[in-house]
């Protein structure tokens, strides 16, 4: 019999830890160790010593006389057995959840002693990712997804017999997959349960196996499905389809294939929702005195008016030429960003057009370089 370990060691905490932090600390433990999860094979008594320090840190009682009397205030109340208990009792209401929400919701992969191995499973669900264009994003698209899904086979409807009649109950589990061992330890009688080995865990033989999968139950297919990117499509909208996912188990239905656009950045446009954002470069002159330049759109080029006296940073919308929106079927805005462009180089006669507005400016008494000083004195 291994030494006991302290149930705080266990956990990984210290003995001032919160509720909340030994809560968060058998979480992670139960995940890592779960037997199902975990095919270590000491993961199932790494799982109970974890369930158990759990137990006891989790109750406050409980926690007060181990932390005065160590083991010897919380034994004596029999032995402890996380399978024997079920999961519905003494502080394990929420195993449940990290199962559901490990597995995905009606995936039901954890097999507790009052579930059988051996009953259908839903397959898990997947996710893949698709790469798309930022206009495809935009305007939608179709797009072929070359993908390896495990149908069942149709020949023996996935029992994987070549007849139902070469199918017989396995001896040694008596049907239910698994096997339960009895053991005395320092805590009383533990009980621990495996995997049948001789059907592992399917609670049946097959005298005879099916020819078409030969008695997997299942063949796997290449497919192709083409994803239809909706336009006005983000990343991270996700499209589901049906049975495409995992292999359901025992006869269980496939899980779903969740697949996740990814929409590519642009090198020139942002968006933000519907809205399309576009910086436009605008000299000085055009800003000062006005102009009408052509800008490009996702729609094509577009006019654009630059008011006289506009700012550097101004943002001018056009209307109706953003994305779609999926609900309102309406189309969103681009906004141009008006960048005020000041010439790095000059030729000969700019120089000179420049010098000579440069004399008008400072001559004048409400010059910018008046109106600041002015703010000083
Ligand atoms: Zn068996
Ligand atoms: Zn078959």
């Amino acid at each position: 019999m291994a030494e006991k370990r302290d149930y705080y060691e266990v956990l990984g905490l210290s003995r001032s830890a919160s509720p909340d932090e030994i809560k968060k600390a058998y979480r992670k433990l139960a995940k890592k160790y779960h037997p199902d999860l975990n095919k270590e094979p000491d993961a199932a008594d790494k799982f109970k010593e974890v369930a158990e320090a759990y137990e006891v840190l989790s109750d406050e009682n409980k926690k007060a006389a181990y932390d005065q009397y160590g083991f010897a205030g919380v034994n004596g109340q029999g032995g402890f057995d996380p399978f024997s208990q079920g999961f519905t009792s003494g502080g394990f209401d929420d195993i449940s959840d990290i199962f559901s929400s490990f597995f995905g919701g009606g995936m039901g992969g954890f097999s507790g002693r009052s579930q059988t191995r051996n009953g259908p499973r839903r397959g898990q669900d997947h996710l893949m990712s698709v790469d798309i264009s930022f206009l495809d994003a935009c305007f939608g698209v179709k797009k072929d997804v070359d993908l390896t899904v495990d149908e069942t086979c149709k020949a023996c409807n996935g029992s994987g017999a070549a007849s139902p009649s070469d199918i017989e109950t396995c001896k040694t589990c008596h049907g239910t997959g698994m096997v339960i061992q009895t053991r005395s330890t320092m805590l009383g009688q533990m009980q621990t349960q495996s995997v049948c080995p001789d059907c592992r865990g399917t609670g049946r033989r097959i005298r005879k196996v099916c020819p078409q999968c030969r008695g997997a139950g299942y063949q796997t297919k290449r497919t192709t499905i083409t994803v239809e990117v909706p336009a006005g499509a983000q990343s991270g909208n996700q499209i589901r389809y049906s049975g495409k996912g995992g292999r359901g188990e025992n006869g269980g239905p496939n899980g779903d294939l969740y697949i996740e656009i990814n929409v590519q950045p642009h090198k020139m446009y942002e968006r933000m929702g519907d809205d399309i954002y576009l910086e436009v470069p605008v000299s000085a002159v055009d800003a000062a005195l006005g102009a009408k330049v052509e800008v490009p759109t996702i729609h094509g080029d577009c006019e654009l008016a630059i008011p006289a006296g506009t700012q550097d940073g101004t943002k001018i919308r056009l209307k109706g030429k953003g994305v779609i929106n999926r609900k309102t079927g309406r189309n969103g805005s681009q906004i141009c960003i008006v960048k005020i462009h000041v010439p790095k180089t000059l030729s000969r006669k700019e120089k000179e057009l420049y010098r000579e507005l440069q004399k008008i400016q400072n001559g004048s008494d409400d010059s910018i370089w008046d109106k600041f000083r002015k703010q000083f004195s």
